[in-house]
């Protein structure tokens, strides 16, 4: 009987060669997931597709670390003030947009 290890390792990883990491299949007239890797990008170190349960948790394990760092990066002193201006910003160009558009119509 196959006995599961105490201590689950994440298992080492390369990006597939189908795909080359993408985890995109790309034909002719198509595109789609790719089967080497199950869409994901990656493949155990021999080339082999990972183990679904491994999978799962590999990317449970990225995605809790993508929400760290952007919590991080959040409450690093001068991001949120940074990205309000740019919101106001992007603002301020849509309004100046509608109204150069609104000059254009009456000038025409
Ligand atoms: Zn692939």
């Amino acid at each position: 009987m196959k006995t599961r290890p105490l201590h689950w390792q994440e298992p080492a990883t390369a990006p597939c060669p189908g795909c080359n990491g993408t985890g995109e299949w790309s034909g002719m007239f198509s595109s789609g997931p790719c089967a080497a890797c199950d869409g994901t990008g990656l493949v155990a170190e021999d080339g082999e597709p990972l183990d679904m349960r491994d999978l799962l948790a590999i990317m449970r394990r990225q995605r809790d670390r993508h929400g760290d760092r952007f919590r991080r990066l959040w409450h690093t002193p001068g991001v949120p003030e940074a990205v309000e201006r740019h919101r106001q910003q992007q603002q301020q160009n849509e309004r100046d947009q509608h109204a150069e558009r609104k000059r254009q119509l009456r000038g025409a």
